[in-house]
């Protein structure tokens, strides 16, 4: 099913940019807006509210309201769950919606914002509902004369801040073990994707999440984010974003309350392909499917190829035969794979690394350049550099655009030893037929995940997160939970 007309849906759609705080719509506390524009063809979206100090103070004090009086840190976990899962099929009933509203605002294509964005998020929220009425506590060894129960119980006020890339399953991520928890939460999501955490939001609360115990702040980095990261009644900060930014974070909380920062940053994956490999037209179908899927936004795209060089050619005219299967299109086309850049800024900064390959002496396989779609807006081909030196920018720094640098290596240690060489530790591939050289590398290999011989499993079970300047969390499963709880240990004479 390919959906509705999603032009004419579009054309009739009125995005509401206000803020929600305590259950309602409203205005900034200034009065100020900003005006939202879409990738895709440069439409204008709307005006959506440019939350600042006061507005965070009003959610930040919402939220803490709501946790104190236990309106729903209170309830039963089978009845958190039962609202949760509302959410969740309430998100599901509304994905027509939510999907074509993510495509405007961020440009990926609507058929993947309702395939993958949508359906993650409602699993997500479910998932998490359904799992915390199974988390227990314990009672610890002690002597006769103690019991010692070990409690948990959620951190308070969570303020979560999130990117564009992803943007309802990023806010998901943090709802989800924040919500089911217990927790009260002031979420503020980027400025470049700021409706479909407004509408998750509405949708919460129409599904029996008390008011004030979701709120949401739109603005900007510096404003909203900044006056939410240091806020003295907030507990915990969950971020996403850029490593630079996350750095920040905890500077915020070292100036302010000593809160808690659990940060999921930035990546450069590395994708090893070892001579031994049988398989190379799969491996190279997986490597260009991963690296262009959401335009080459995302953290964990596999940007960095390594290569054995005895095969290195005959994958780099594999994965060059994948690209015209990626030819830039209109998003609300059902047929598009790549769709725009998230906004002019971005484009010129994929643009000049691609520009920083050519002149440090990269070879251009394939695209290389601004890509011409008929509705206009910010697009740019699938590019595909050879002969990448693990000195240039484009082996070392995140892009953030469809963007795959191929390095070439002589054997495993080379191999271990240019993937490791990097900041960056979020997840990687090892492409072998050899079991015990999988194993071996995978254990080498300093990532969150290793994936081996695939790049695309992914679940809701299994943790996500990073090493090194990836980050210091791990999102999903049920450790996320480790970071929206405390743990309580209460003493008894007996
Ligand atoms: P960003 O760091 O620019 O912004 C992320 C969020 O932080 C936005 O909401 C932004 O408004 C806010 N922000 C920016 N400056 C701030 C400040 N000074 N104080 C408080 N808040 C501030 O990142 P981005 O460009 O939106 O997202 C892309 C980055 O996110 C990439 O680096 C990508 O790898 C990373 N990412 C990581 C994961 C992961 O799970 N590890 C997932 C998705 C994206």
């Amino acid at each position: 099913m390919n959906g509705p007309d999603w032009h004419a849906a579009a054309a009739a759609l009125r995005p509401d940019g206000r803020l929600l705080i305590d259950g309602r719509r409203r205005d900034a506390a200034d009065g100020r807006c900003f005006d939202k524009h879409s990738p895709i063809d440069g439409r204008r979206l709307g005006a959506v509210a440019r939350g600042a100090a006061a507005d965070v103070d009003a959610a930040v004090a919402s939220a803490r309201a709501t946790f104190a009086a236990r309106h729903w840190a209170g309830q039963a976990p089978a009845q958190r769950k039962r609202v949760l899962q509302r959410f969740a099929d309430a998100v599901l009933a509304a994905q027509d919606e939510l999907a074509l509203l993510e495509s405007l605002d961020m440009g990926k294509p609507v058929r993947w914002a309702r395939a993958v964005d949508v359906a993650a998020t409602a699993r997500c929220l479910a998932w998490y509902g359904e799992a915390i009425d199974k988390v227990y506590g314990e009672i610890a060894p002690t002597a006769d004369s103690a019991l010692a129960l070990v409690t948990r119980e959620p951190v308070g006020v969570v303020g979560a801040i999130v990117p564009w890339n992803y943007p309802m399953i990023m806010a998901a991520w943090k709802l989800g073990p924040a919500l089911a928890a217990g927790n009260s939460v002031v979420l503020k999501p980027s400025e470049k994707s700021p409706y479909t955490a407004l509408r998750l939001a509405e949708i919460a609360v129409e599904a029996g999440l008390p008011p004030g115990v979701l709120n949401v702040v739109p603005g900007y980095g510096g404003e909203a984010g900044e006056a939410l990261a240091l806020h003295g009644d907030v507990d915990a900060i969950g971020f996403t974003g850029s490593t630079r930014t996350g750095r920040r974070m905890l500077a915020y909380a070292a100036q302010s309350n000593l809160k808690r920062v659990y940060n999921e940053l930035g990546g450069k994956s590395a994708f090893l392909v070892f001579d031994d490999f049988r398989d190379l037209g799969r491996a190279a179908r997986t490597a260009a499917a991963s690296m262009f899927f959401n335009q080459g936004e995302s953290c964990n795209a596999p940007s960095r190829v390594l290569v054995h060089e005895r095969i290195a050619d005959d994958f780099v005219a594999a994965v060059a035969a994948e690209l015209p299967a990626y030819r830039p299109g209109d998003p609300l086309d059902p047929a598009t794979e790549l769709g725009a850049i998230v906004d002019g800024v971005q484009l010129e900064t994929v643009l000049g690394y691609i520009e920083r390959g050519r002149t440090e002496g990269a070879r251009l396989v394939g695209g290389g350049a601004r890509a011409r779609v008929d509705s206009g807006g910010c697009y740019v081909e699938p590019t595909v550099f050879d002969g990448v030196a693990p000195a240039m920018a484009i082996a070392r720094e995140e892009i953030f655009g469809p963007v795959m640098s191929v390095l070439r290596f002589r054997d495993e240690a080379e191999a271990v030893a240019l993937a490791n060489d990097s900041p960056y530790g979020l997840q990687a591939a090892v492409w072998s037929d050899d079991l015990s050289r999988a194993h071996r590398v995978a254990r080498a290999l300093r990532a969150g995940t290793v994936h081996v011989n695939q790049y695309d499993e992914d679940d809701i079970t299994v943790p996500f997160g990073g090493y090194k300047q990836s980050g210091n969390g791990r999102d999903k499963s049920l450790h996320a939970f480790d970071k929206v709880t405390e743990l309580k240990t209460t003493w008894i004479h007996i």
